[in-house]
């Protein structure tokens, strides 16, 4: 049974040899572009590649501004901060995602609290999310939403993309306006995600993507935060440039910043990857099709595409029956030189969140037991 899926895998990618998870490719003008970076001696955070890679990754998206960030989990940091999350008010997100979501929680010293996903998105459930406001908040004479245990201000809401797969994002969008709560997306997977038609990253007042190296696209690591507020994404790029004010020769910072913006270098190699976005896009697109039809009578369950999404399916997965054969799918794949991998154990349950708010997460606890996931590389 698992022997006919490592035979089905080798094939795809014409080899023996160890098959990693997810790997980039440079087919383009990356060569090209980061030695055109390296020759202007425009090396750091200023130059023309920066500039390019924001307006190409707004257009991409449909957002009027972005900011290049020097990673995904910088952006999402930022995205909370000019939001307003702080050590006074807390954020509700997934316990089903990557770390990076509930660090950058952490670092604006703010705490999550955990709300169910749905089985079929993967990501958060609009429908438990409306359930747990319902029931524990309450909204005060300023307008905003009160959790009823800790009578703290729910500030954000930051439902995450996983592997590519949209989840209910509209649902979740109207759920958070009722109740006064701003939704960041993290978007950080599903660069080429669309929600009925619509980019992911784009339906909150704030969306974060990464360009990690397992990334649909890379710039070795970085990331960019996308919005339509204007006023946002002029704080954004002040204080991911260490807060530095604008002067001819005077040196003077106006606030604690970060230095989080993406260097020239970088963002070089991200505008070749842009040109080769559509085309990875397709191909992902057409890998997820063979497993698709590979795992139709297979007892493992391929995880397609939700209804609305037009997935970038960056990361394919199964659903296998119990934990147990999870285990031995997991066991036997790596044994074989292919490398799988399970889901994210869920953030609830790792030693720095253990002590999280937690609504009923039982779709989460199932998807946790049996998610793995298959070789995604795309098949040029
Ligand atoms: C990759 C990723 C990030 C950001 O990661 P970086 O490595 O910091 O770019 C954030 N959230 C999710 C869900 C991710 O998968």
């Amino acid at each position: 049974m698992y022997k006919s899926v490592v035979d089905f895998i080798q094939e795809l990618y014409k080899t023996k040899d160890f098959i990693p998870l997810h790997e980039p490719k440079f087919i383009g003008n990356e060569k090209k572009y980061v030695n055109e970076a390296i020759d202007s001696t425009f090396v750091s955070s200023i130059g023309k590649y920066v500039t390019e890679f924001e307006k190409k990754i707004a257009e991409f998206v449909g957002a009027k501004y972005a900011i290049a960030t020097s990673n995904g989990t910088s952006a999402l940091h930022i995205g909370l901060k000019l939001v307003g999350v702080d050590e006074n008010s807390e954020v509700i997100t997934q316990p089903l995602t990557f770390i990076a979501t509930a660090n950058a929680i952490a670092y604006c010293n703010s705490k999550p609290i955990f709300i169910d996903v749905d089985k079929d998105t993967l990501g958060l459930s609009a429908k438990k999310l409306e359930e747990f406001l319902e029931a524990s908040t309450y909204m005060n004479d300023a307008g905003e939403c009160i959790n009823t245990q800790t009578n703290k201000v729910i500030k954000a809401c930051v439902p995450m993309h996983t592997f590519g797969h949209a989840s209910k994002i509209e649902e979740i969008v109207t759920v958070c306006d009722k109740y006064n709560i701003t939704v960041v997306e993290d978007a950080a997977e599903s660069l080429g995600t669309y929600y009925k038609g619509q980019h992911t990253g784009t339906f909150g007042k704030v969306g974060i993507f990464s360009f990690n190296g397992n990334k649909v696209i890379t710039t070795g690591g970085g990331g960019m935060i996308v919005t339509n507020d204007e006023a946002l994404a002029k704080r954004a790029k002040h204080i991911t440039t260490t807060a530095k004010v604008p002067h001819d020769y005077e040196y003077i910072h106006d606030e604690v910043g970060y230095n989080y913006r993406l260097t020239n270098l970088a963002a070089a190699l991200g505008v070749a990857q842009m040109e080769s976005l559509p085309l990875f896009i397709e191909k992902q697109r057409a890998l997820a099709t063979r497993y698709q039809e590979f795992f139709k009578d297979s007892e493992l369950e391929f995880i397609n595409e939700p209804k609305h999404s037009t997935s970038n399916y960056w990361l394919n997965a199964v659903i296998l029956k119990d934990r147990e054969r999870r285990d031995a799918f997991l066991k036997y794949t790596n044994d074989n030189g292919i490398m799988t991998r399970s889901i994210w154990r869920l953030m609830n349950k790792l030693e720095m969140f253990k002590d999280a708010q937690c609504a009923n997460l039982s779709n989460a606890e199932w998807l946790e037991d049996r998610v793995v996931n298959i070789s995604s590389t795309v098949i040029l």
